[in-house]
């Protein structure tokens, strides 16, 4: 059967194809064992296989975490396991009480400001700045304050990388409102709120829509996280119409006036008039949106006391000389007169003034440009300071190269005379040194090892070494404009270094570099290079140049065996379908692996997200380079969310808000989000703010349940239902009536709740249907309200004898305890990538937290006799390896970012890992507690 004929049927609601979960494997010869909800629950027994004779040690990690805090996490676990049901899940944590602690009262950071600073400077965090998914943010430091200047996505993980601490900051102001400058605030607000016993909050400051932000994000974040929340300028009423008069705020808006530093607003619209708006189409700018220029002034410096000129003044030396320091007039000691200040003074020297300019389309430059406030910072045309003029040391440009360097911007710029001009608009000149070293070292040398599962990234790769250096933005006079950089500071205090400062900016070290530190760490490893190239060559033949715990499982194995291959991989091209991981961590971004997001490859008939945690599209970028990321946004058929936590979705809306600009002027349908109720809560809200161009369908309308109801409800003619039998009579004490589970995942009676859902529901068959793919059914999971797993569908083939090749299946687990809707819904799959949270020795953490352990995931799998199991979402305190045992690793991968796993190599999967280790057989002992707050552990994931 066709696969057009098969999604017909499904559309037509033929009753055979609405049981995919339960297909017969065709030529499947893997063991289906009987699974006891109890054995998974319980410790497990030790699996007998053949493979417990192997060789290869257990290893051994060093402990990251000092003792105290270990006991410290053991009552609080002790605690938490009171809570903790003997079946092995936390109730209370399924049930939504995950905030099972009292509630924290976020505290603002009081600091005792030092008026003297002795150091100040503002630095370009290049967050973004070689992916080009973000805005780079803007650092203003103080002594004893710290401001950041947006928090696009990936601000988190940037600070990790480059140890800046979050800790510090006082307050985030945004230039402007949307997924670019402020994708990285949610994941921010609630590692903040994280830190330490009480959490702590900051000052967030930004033009009137922050305020829709904040509402949107209220779906996910506690409100202590964000009470202090400042909004500037005109109110926008229900339609978004400015309410009160935009000329109001012509003037600067001043929110910071302390000892340290006067910060004002002045906020910019674009010109209402239709020709300007027009020409805007390219953009993804409101004509309503507001963009900020901010002003940043430090105080002026007091003149140098002279000693000499206050003894001619017949002045002691003693008190008097600090209070004429201090402005005070004093009388001579030995004249009769009064000294003033001025009389032992030089004069004070003018404070540095900063400005951040954001000017995001040419109709907002009209505003700028006339702007009078600004006239006070001007140089006359000849470029001289009048008296008046307030010289302006250093001008940060946020806006896009197409507005600053067009002529208008270039005259305007010059209006400030001498000042230092940094251009932070992205800049194509950035690309070459990653801004996120760590990660992109590991990604080549995985790249080196192993070229099928690791293909060359987007960029910074070991064959793509001559990447355009040009800046999109040129100019005539380099001294005073540059480029911005990672990290390139400008001096404000002391006065003495005023100006730029080149010396924390990094130095490059190309790909080639990574490779010669390589080998000379790990001398072996060309000789591994070529074995792992032989695991292609002759699978089954391949020996004794393997090492000896392979060559035990080599014999034993029986996946090469041809009649055990799923049937579903025979003849299977390159092209049907690959699975990237984007990012394989739980909890917060960190340094090697970013939040939960698995994109599925479909090639020529598009592409899949399974969650969605912040950064996704850095990471898309930094697998597939920037041309390749917008293709796979362009070519995105449906998104997949699994659960609430923010790990899993608060990338989403800067994909969709991409993928809107992308497909501008393009007839297209809006994007289908499939995600938890909660969700959409949260985008309804968003989309206030930014027009997201999607449409939202409820995880529990894509049930087998809802997928049968829908059949039938297209077929009523004939007054059948289908059968169903999904998840309904299974035995489990955990979804059934009048069980605490059912108070929050109520099974549907109507599956399809409204006539929406139907025609969403429709769509997605159509849309599934396009794709070459049979179905997309959610299915509950063990781990928060509304937390589901998801199983893909491949439609059937026919291969070049005419036979039918069954589709194959892919199931992800989203994050949850063992559980036996999940192992039902894997039955025979072809992939499952479930979460592996904890090693095998942190089962209570597990528990508590709803999470699996390695060997539950693996024995899920193994249950549910899926061919091969990727596993994912490990804590971050496994910063590049997580512990696993060599033993039961015979059908299984360990999941890496980047790692993109095609189903015409997953028959070589398992016997990658052992060469993965070698990479990291050095690192793996390292102490590396300073890469991660213990708190990130603790976060809702
Ligand atoms: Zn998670
Ligand atoms: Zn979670």
């Amino acid at each position: 059967m066709s696969q057009i004929t098969t999604l017909r049927l499904l559309i037509n609601h033929s009753p055979p194809i609405f049981s995919p979960l339960f297909f017969k494997p065709r030529n499947l010869h893997l063991p289906i064992r009987r699974f006891s909800l109890l054995t998974t629950f319980s410790s497990l027994p030790k699996k007998q296989t053949n493979l417990q004779s192997s060789p290869a040690k257990p290893l051994k990690y060093k402990s990251r975490y000092k003792s105290s805090l270990a006991e410290k996490k053991k009552g609080e676990e002790g605690a938490k396991m009171a809570e903790t049901e003997s079946s092995g899940f936390n109730k209370r944590r399924a049930m939504g009480k995950d905030k099972d602690d009292k509630p924290k009262n976020l505290q603002l950071k009081v600091r005792k400001l030092n008026p003297v600073n002795t150091i100040c400077y503002v630095q370009i965090l290049g967050t973004g700045m070689d992916t080009q998914d973000t805005s780079p943010s803007v650092l203003l430091f103080f002594d004893k304050q710290r401001f950041i200047f947006n928090a696009g996505e990936g601000l988190q993980r940037y600070c990790t990388e480059h140890r800046i601490k979050l800790s510090k900051i006082d307050h985030i102001f945004l230039s402007r409102v949307c997924s670019e400058t402020a994708g990285g605030l949610p994941g921010l607000l609630l590692t903040l709120a994280g830190i330490g016993e009480e959490g702590i909050c900051v000052n967030m400051w930004g033009p009137s829509n922050l305020k829709q932000l904040v509402a949107a994000m209220k779906a996910f974040i506690p409100n202590a996280a964000m009470v202090h929340t400042h909004s500037f300028g005109p109110l926008h009423g229900p339609d978004e119409i400015a309410v009160s008069d935009l000329s109001k705020f012509s003037g600067p808006i001043l929110l910071i006036s302390d000892e340290v530093v006067k910060l004002s607003a002045i906020l910019l619209q674009p010109n209402e008039d239709k020709e300007s708006i027009n020409n805007e189409s390219e953009t993804s700018i409101k004509p309503r949106d507001l963009s900020v220029v901010y002003i940043c002034e430090l105080p002026e410096i007091q003149g140098k006391f002279d000693p000499e000129r206050a003894k001619a003044l017949g002045l002691r030396a003693g008190p008097k000389y600090r209070e004429l320091q201090q402005g005070k007039s004093v009388k001579s000691d030995h004249r009769d007169i009064m000294v003033h200040p001025t009389d032992v003074m030089d004069p004070p020297i003018p404070g540095p003034i900063v400005l951040l300019v954001d000017c995001p389309t040419a109709s907002h430059l009209q505003n700028l440009l006339s702007v009078d406030f600004l006239n006070k910072f001007y140089t006359d045309f000849s470029g001289n300071l009048s008296e008046n003029t307030r010289a302006v040391a250093c001008v940060i440009h946020l806006s896009p190269s197409s507005v600053a360097s067009s002529p208008a911007y270039q005259n305007w710029m010059k209006r400030f005379g001498d000042a230092q001009h940094i251009m932070a608009g992205h800049e194509r000149k950035n690309a070459e040194i990653p801004v996120l070293k760590s990660s992109a070292k590991i990604a080549a040398r995985l790249n080196y090892l192993c070229p099928r599962f690791f293909p060359a990234p987007g960029f910074w790769s070991l064959d793509t070494d001559n990447i355009s250096l040009n800046s999109t933005f040129s100019t005539k006079d380099p001294q005073t404009t540059i480029a911005a950089e990672n990290l390139l500071k400008f001096n404000l205090r002391p006065y003495a270094n005023l100006g730029l400062d080149r010396s924390s900016v990094p130095a490059y070290t190309g790909p080639a570099q990574v490779l010669d530190d390589l080998r000379a760490e790990i001398p072996e490893i060309d000789n591994t290079v070529q074995q792992v190239r032989q695991l292609w060559n002759s699978p089954v033949e391949v020996n004794g140049e393997m090492s000896l715990e392979n060559n035990n499982s080599v014999v034993e194995e029986p996946w090469f065996d041809e009649l055990g291959l799923p049937s579903c991989l025979q003849d299977i091209t390159r092209e049907d379908m690959e699975i990237v991981l984007l990012g394989t961590g739980s909890s917060q971004p960190s340094k090697y692996r970013n939040v939960s997001s698995i994109f599925i490859n479909l090639f020529s008939k598009g592409s899949l997200l399974f969650d969605c945690g912040e950064g996704t599209l850095g990471q898309l970028k930094r697998r597939f380079g920037v041309e390749g990321a917008d293709n796979a946004v362009r070519n995105l058929r449906c998104i997949w969310i699994s659960h609430i936590h923010a790990d899993h979705h608060t990338g989403l809306a800067r994909i969709l808000a991409l993928r809107r600009d992308l497909l501008k002027g393009v007839p297209h349908e809006p994007l289908l989000v499939v995600g938890p109720g909660q969700l959409m809560r949260f985008l309804n809200a968003y989309q206030k703010l930014e027009e997201l161009d999607m449409q939202f369908l409820d995880c529990r309308h894509t049930t087998q349940a809802s997928w049968d109801a829908f059949a039938s409800s297209l077929n009523s003619d004939q007054g059948s239902s289908s059968p169903t039998n999904f998840g309904i009579n299974v035995d489990s004490t955990l979804f059934i009536k009048g069980s605490p589970m059912q108070s929050y995942w109520k099974r549907p009676s109507s599956p399809v709740g409204n006539a929406a859902s139907m025609e969403r529901l429709s769509h997605l068959g159509k849309v599934l249907q396009d794709a070459g793919l049979e179905t997309l059914i959610s299915f509950p999971v063990v781990h928060c309200p509304q937390a589901f797993g998801i199983v893909l569908k491949a439609g059937d083939r026919i291969n070049n004898v005419g036979e039918v090749i069954p589709g194959w299946k892919v199931v992800y687990s989203g994050d949850t305890r063992p559980c036996q809707e999940l192992i039902e819904a894997s039955h025979g799959a072809t992939v499952l990538i479930h979460e592996a949270t904890f090693e095998d020795a942190l089962m209570d953490e597990a528990v508590a937290r709803n999470h699996s352990t390695t060997k539950e995931a693996i024995e899920v799998g193994e249950a549910a006799g899926v061919y091969r199991i990727i596993l994912t979402h490990f804590s971050q305190r496994y910063p590049k390896i997580p512990v696993f045992e060599d033993a039961h690793m015979h059908n299984t991968c360990i999941g890496f970012d980047m790692m993109s796993i095609n189903m015409a190599d997953l028959p070589v999967l398992p016997r990658i890992l052992p060469h993965l280790r070698l990479l990291f057989r050095t690192e793996m002992g390292v102490d590396e507690a300073d890469d991660l707050l213990p708190e990130a552990v603790s976060a809702a994931s």
